[in-house]
């Protein structure tokens, strides 16, 4: 590869994944991994595959279906992660088994509770065990950022020698600068034996707001790999953009000099595409891809930009794909069109799938005038990504007032049969709840809850957010309708759903209306 060339490595799929509420089931994945691939990513972390079955199937599943990028699998320095990630990435064409183990005195002393050489032994052991299910095996040092640099530049020659193609440098809690985190690399780069032949990598956290810039700073001093996620997605406060990182390289190639393989145009759709599937909004002021990212409000930009685009822009919504305008569909448009604008947005569907979301989206055209792009990915999650329909929302009304208890009135239909509960409440969305709890198989709890106007206009579809807690399990609901209370009931539905989805698949049997489930 050549000496400018920057690998994105996509870590969306498995530290993205590993944020709070963002678990996406093996479908969802898949529409994401399309995606990536579309982008161009270089690498994609598909997950972690001694996990869960689940997640091993996953990543099985991306491994056979995904042409184009490198799929990675994540291992823990210990022989049955190995073999889960080996076996899982098999079918794939280029294929990386991506091992760690903790390089700082604190976690090797608290939380592994090795000494420094019994984890020298273990990463190399590690890295010739991966190299027997492929040649291209990525080594990282986790919490990297907090790692005596002696001891690095020791072990990391250790795993060079082991047979290590890339060497990555993980900010695993986020509390590098970038002058030191570049130091970490200019040192590895001075010391290590060997070092040319590997790739060296970054992989940042943000907890200061410092992830693209310490990515930056570890690029200018030699690193060819960024590890990061769309949308910035991941553990905390979440990783190294994408997009960010890969326009300013773009945006600032008279500074760096360094060139990725991503196709810009496609960062946008990225971005939605994840944010809907993951049900976490992106912020307006977000860079790159938020909403308001390339608004110009302020009468003088707005006047500089109509006499040159120029004047306040460093780049074009073009640039990432920001559709110039987002009407799209109305109440006269046909399944064809609707189908095209579908695929446009990322998604990939059955003729089926299409003709099921098709129904829904003349329905809410006869309620709603304008049809948004907003309103096509709400349709399609709501839809098809809905994880078993156990149980379905057959009936709602709801009264309430600044005098008068809400009271809610829920039929939920499960195999033909349809049963009824009211409650009353604080408030009407409590009300729907109380009546929805009396209903369902399982107790669940309202950990968080959250509405936001998804599309424009009095005639927005409300889209609802929400988390359960079952069982000692988080489980997360969405859900968008006209109606904000019915939009409430279908999020709620949506999480009870997934929850059972998850129990039958582990063999579990659901209950007939009535019934709790056992343990529950
Ligand atoms: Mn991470």
């Amino acid at each position: 590869m050549q000496e400018n060339r920057v690998i994105i490595f996509d870590t969306t799929l498995r530290d993205g994944e590993q944020c709070p509420g963002a678990s996406m089931n093996l479908k969802e994945k898949l529409e994401v991994a399309r995606q990536l691939a579309r982008l161009r990513v270089d690498v994609m972390e598909a997950g972690f595959p001694i996990c869960s079955p689940g997640d091993w199937e996953a990543v099985h599943t991306i491994a056979q279906e995904i042409d184009g990028p490198t799929i990675a699998g994540l291992a823990r320095a210990q022989e049955k992660d190995i073999e889960a990630a080996g076996t899982a990435i098999e079918p794939a064409r280029k294929r990386r088994i991506h091992t760690f183990i903790a390089t700082s005195p604190i976690h090797m002393e608290k939380k592994l509770k090795k000494t420094a050489a019994e984890v020298v032994e273990m990463a190399v052991r590690s890295v010739s065990l991966a190299r027997s299910f492929t040649d291209d095996v990525e080594w990282s040092a986790e919490d990297a950022g907090r790692t005596d640099l002696e001891f690095l530049v020791e072990i990391v020659t250790a795993v060079v020698e082991a047979g290590a193609t890339t060497i990555n440098i993980p900010d695993t809690v986020g509390y590098q600068v970038p002058s030191q985190y570049g130091r970490i690399f200019a040192t590895l780069r001075e010391r290590v034996p060997g070092i040319e032949k590997c790739v060296l990598s970054t992989h940042c956290h943000n907890d200061l707001g410092l992830a693209v810039a310490n990515s930056l700073a570890a690029l200018e001093n030699g690193a060819r790999q960024v590890e990061c996620t769309i949308n910035g997605i991941g553990e905390r406060a979440g990783n190294c953009s994408l997009e960010e990182i890969v326009m300013a390289l773009k945006v600032r190639r008279d500074r760096y000099g360094l060139e990725t393989g991503i196709r810009t145009e496609e960062i946008y759709r990225s971005s939605r595409l994840v944010s809907s599937l993951t049900g976490l909004p992106v912020q307006p002021n977000k860079a790159i891809v938020g909403r308001n990212a390339f608004a110009h409000e302020a009468g003088i930009h707005q006047d500089g930009i109509l006499k040159h685009s120029q004047t306040y822009e460093i780049m074009t919504p073009q640039d990432v794909g920001v559709p110039s305008s987002q009407l799209v569909l109305g109440k006269h448009s046909g399944r064809h069109a609707f189908r095209k604008r579908l695929e446009e947005l990322g998604y990939d569907l059955s003729d089926e799938e299409i003709g099921k979301a098709f129904e829904r989206f003349k329905k809410l055209a006869d309620k709603k005038k304008e049809i948004y792009d907003e309103d096509l990915e709400a349709i399609v999650e709501d839809e098809i990504y809905q994880a078993g329909e156990f149980l379905t929302l057959e009936y709602l009304q709801v009264t309430a007032g600044n005098r008068t208890v809400a009271t809610a009135t829920i039929q939920l239909g499960r195999e033909g049969d349809i049963k009824e509960e009211a409650a009353t409440g604080d408030g009407p969305v409590d009300a729907t709840y109380k009546a929805i709890n009396r209903l369902v198989p399982i107790e669940a709890e309202l950990t968080d809850y959250s509405i936001k106007a998804i599309t424009r206009g009095r005639d927005a579809l409300g889209e609802v957010s929400v988390t359960l807690k079952i069982n000692g399990r988080r489980v997360a609901g969405r859900a968008a309708a006209t109606d904000i209370i019915e939009a409430s009931a279908r999020a709620y539905l949506n999480a009870v759903n997934r929850f059972l989805a998850q129990e039958k698949r582990a063999g579990k049997d659901i209950p007939a209306f009535g019934e709790k489930l056992p343990g529950v």
